[in-house]
């Protein structure tokens, strides 16, 4: 009865990667490796996650109509994920310049682009979408007000999952439509602001969930993740890896737990497939090029 297991609401953004010996200072010009380009932001890495584990997917967000929009229409394609969702025009696509020192550090400067003109008015015209999806996802590199609209256009019976990243305070309508909450520890801090005192993940769970969702998950890395609802606070463990690149961890995790939810699975149990999802993540480099199959999921855990 409906058409897609996920639909991710989001940012699609172009990465261009550039490895340097060291960052230039004011008015310096430093020579750096050969440019990477790379499909990314949270929404469009949440399409792909979910679609390569089997999820019937669809992606609403807004590209440019130049040669970025396309890498990004086509590597959606590729994975599987429904394009019917992404409006192409508008302004340039969102792009991010990533600086990577020897150290692994990134310096990441965001030009927001196309994902800044996702409106509410774009989400109206989505209905149907919204319709024929029994899970919505959403992220915060979109305006605030068209993940409110999100909310709005719920259908009657879908579930609603949101990682608040990059992390700001929510309104109350937002917080109270989320079935998980899902945050970092980063995350969690922002959003609780000055209530968020404790060094405790089971406090911030708690205090997250009084604050009105219906359950919480905070993930915690290489230390798993916690899940919250009125059944109380557990502990999901985490799958044992060597980790070469954590990028997209948590776009996976988020990917496969909003999934796993639409088919029925408890909280927990959903939770612990997608720490073996983002374990999987982990062990390969970049972000949509490390998300695996169920396959490679189930072999992980052999
Ligand atoms: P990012 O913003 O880097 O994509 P995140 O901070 O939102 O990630 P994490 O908590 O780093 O999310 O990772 C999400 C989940 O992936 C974790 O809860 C855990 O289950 C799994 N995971 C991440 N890193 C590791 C690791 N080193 N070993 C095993 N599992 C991991």
């Amino acid at each position: 009865m409906y058409d897609y297991d996920l639909l991710v609401v989001g940012s699609a953004n172009a990465d261009l990667v550039i490895d340097v010996e060291r960052r230039p200072a004011a008015g310096e010009t430093v020579l750096g490796s050969d440019l990477a380009v790379h499909p990314g932001g949270k929404g469009a890495n949440q399409a792909v996650a979910a679609a390569r584990l089997g999820a019937r997917t669809a992606l609403l967000a807004r590209v440019g109509d130049d040669a970025y929009g396309r890498l990004l229409l086509d590597s959606q394609r590729a994975a599987g994920v429904d394009t019917v969702g992404v409006l192409v025009g508008g302004a340039p696509t969102g792009v991010a310049l990533i600086t990577v020192d020897p150290s692994g550090d990134n310096s990441i400067v965001v030009s927001p682009g196309a994902n800044g003109r996702l409106t509410p008015a774009d989400v109206r015209a989505a209905g149907g979408l919204f319709h024929a999806s029994r899970v919505v996802s959403a992220q915060l590199e979109i305006p605030l007000e068209t993940v409110v609209e999100v909310v709005r256009s719920l259908a009657p019976g879908s579930r609603f999952v949101l990682n608040p990243s990059p992390p700001r305070p929510l309104p109350a309508e937002v917080l109270a439509a989320c079935d998980p909450l899902i945050v970092n520890e980063h995350e969690a801090k922002v959003i609780l602001g000055e209530t968020g005192v404790s060094e405790e993940p089971e406090e911030w769970a708690r205090i997250l969930l009084a604050k009105g969702p219906k359950s919480v998950v905070v993930t915690l890395g290489s230390q798993g993740a916690l899940v919250a609802s009125s059944e109380g606070v557990a502990r999901i463990a985490s799958v044992k890896v060597d980790a070469v690149d954590t990028t997209g961890a948590g776009d996976s995790f988020t990917a496969a737990l909003a999934w796993r939810l639409g088919a029925g699975s408890a909280l927990a149990e959903a939770a612990a497939y997608a720490a073996r999802v983002g374990a999987a993540a982990v062990t390969r480099r970049g972000a949509q090029e490390s998300f695996p199959t169920a396959q490679e999921v189930d072999a992980l855990c052999r």
